[in-house]
Formats: C-alpha cells, structure tokens, sequence
C-alpha cells in the first residue's frame, strides 16, 4: 500500500499538472470507487470544477478546488494516477478518467479496486480528516515528547500503535518496520513502555525512514507508480522489510520475520531486543503516568 513518501511523491508530480486546471470531462466506471453515492452524479459534480491545490494528508491525496469542495482520494493498495497527453492507452484496470482543460487526461488505475473517491463540500475537509488522521511527521508540532503522549497507555504492541493513522500520519507496514529498526525498538513492544530516550530514537527514526522513501521516490513493489509510469527505488533500499534471512546492516544477524496485528514483520532479534531493561520499563511507566501534564511546552524542552 502507499504510504506517506509514495503518496507524497504522487502529489509533487501532479500538483504542477493538476493546478489552474479544469475537470472538463468525468468518466467513473466503477460504482465502488465511489460508494454509496452513484458514479454518474459523482462524475457529473465533479465537472467543471478548476483545481486550486494538490494537497496530501497521511496517505490522502487531496484535489482542492477553487469552489472550496475538496477531491479527497485515497489508493489503498493498489490505485495509481497516470497523467498522459494525448487518448490514453485502454486499460482493463481504469476505474475514472478525468479530461483536463488543457487536453490532457488523468486516469486512475486500480487492480484490487479498494481505492475511494470522496468528492466533499466547503468545510467538510477538516472534520473528515480530524477524525481520522494524527499529526503529520513532518509537522513542527510533532515532537518526541508528542510522541510519548500518544503512545501513553497503550498497551498494544508499539507496530500496532503506528499503524493505527491516529496515533501519526502516513506510515503504513513498510515504513514502520524501517523506522523500528532504525530505534532499535522491538516491533511486539507495548507502546506505552517505552522511555524518554527510546521515544527520542523512534521520532528520529521516523523522519528519517519517511525521508529514505521520499528521497527514492517511493517504493515500487506492486502497482505503486508515479503519474508519468515511473517508478520509486526505496524497496532496493529497506533495511528490513521484505528480507528475512538477510544479514542486519547493523549488527549482521540474520534478519527475523514475525507477524504483528496480522502483517508481515520483519527485524533484527539482535539489535532490536524484545524485553525493555527494567529501568527503562519503569521510566516509560513514568513518562506515560505524567503524559496528560497540561504544560506541553514544558515536557517539549524535557525531551
Ligand atoms: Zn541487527
């Protein structure tokens, strides 16, 4: 599934396309797309809209238009957008096609059609995403400390937790396991046990999984691919996901798979160590006691 770069990736390369134009034309032909509502009205409302803004929160692709109604779309596994000029090739996947302004055609793509189209009014963007969406890891106001009170008495394991898009935006399996390795954090470790100095790696090892991705354009295992039909590099670069057996980059054992909340996981027995010193359990039962102190500010210069 694309997670936070891939999606990123997608919305830097279309935003430039995308914005100033108009949706001229609307083909939906898949009702799933866009349920419960109908295709044809989806398609119908959506013309003549003139696009203001590509934008991206978590692994939502978001088309604003100049009328203040929103295109929220989200890819699932595996939905892709292609921009082409000229009559784009016929595809037994498509699932839309939208003729811009310009000529041009944007076309989206979706083998396992779990994709969604949300076409949404003026004011309705921000509710939708609130409820469902964390703070972006980029984001100024996600700190380490911010990090711990999320993960503050939860005692599911801390994979769980990540996957979880409320606890921080955009990271799926793939991005959580490389930024578990990079903490040295054991992926079956309750959330709510780790200390000060390991919520200070795992922030770190956020950005900088997300940041991998980003620089490689994404990864590209199955029907990810960028706008133009390119694709990412990131999966020639995982330090874990994919490859049990493997040597760590760290330490050089063997790299183990295990499963957690039902998806493959995959990190290092050694470097990553299951059990939490006793000190360090008890400084996390510490941390997520206080978690709720008002004064953000204040645990912000303690981290
Ligand atoms: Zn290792």
């Amino acid at each position: 599934m694309p997670e936070l770069p891939e999606v990123e990736t997608v919305r830097a390369r279309l935003a430039p396309l995308l914005t100033g134009r108009r949706f001229e034309r609307v083909e939906i032909t898949d009702p799933r797309l866009v349920r419960p509502f109908e295709p044809a009205e989806v398609a119908a409302e959506l013309e003549g809209e003139r696009v203001a803004a590509v934008d991206r929160r978590g692994k939502y692709l978001i088309v604003r238009f100049e009328s203040g109604r929103a295109l929220l779309v989200h890819l699932r596994m595996t939905g892709s957008l292609r921009h082409t000029s000229g009559e784009p090739a016929g595809d037994p996947h498509r699932r839309a096609l939208v003729r811009l302004d310009d000529g041009s055609d944007l076309a989206y793509r979706d083998v396992r059609r779990f994709g969604t189209w949300l076409l949404l009014e003026p004011g309705e963007l921000e509710p939708y995403l609130g409820a469902r969406v964390g703070e972006e890891p980029f984001d100024a106001l996600f700190t380490a400390a911010r990090l711990g009170e999320r993960l503050a008495r939860r005692r599911a394991p801390i994979k769980t937790a990540l996957l979880d898009q409320r606890t921080l935006a955009g990271l799926g399996n793939i991005y959580v396991d490389e930024a578990l390795w990079r903490a040295r954090i054991h992926p079956l470790r309750p959330a709510e046990s780790l200390d000060r100095t390991e919520l200070r790696r795992l922030h770190k090892a956020v950005r900088a999984a997300l940041e991998a991705g980003l620089a490689r354009q994404g990864s590209t295992l199955r029907d990810y691919a960028l706008p133009d039909g390119g694709s990412g590099s990131m999966q020639d670069e995982f330090k874990v996901y994919g490859r049990e057996g493997e040597p760590c980059d760290r330490c050089g054992a063997a790299l183990a798979k295990t499963r957690v909340a039902g998806r493959g996981t995959w990190f290092c027995s050694s470097c990553q160590p299951a059990q939490a010193s006793a000190a360090a359990a008890r400084s996390g039962q510490a941390a997520s006691t206080s978690s709720r102190a008002p004064s953000r500010s204040r645990r912000q210069s303690s981290v």
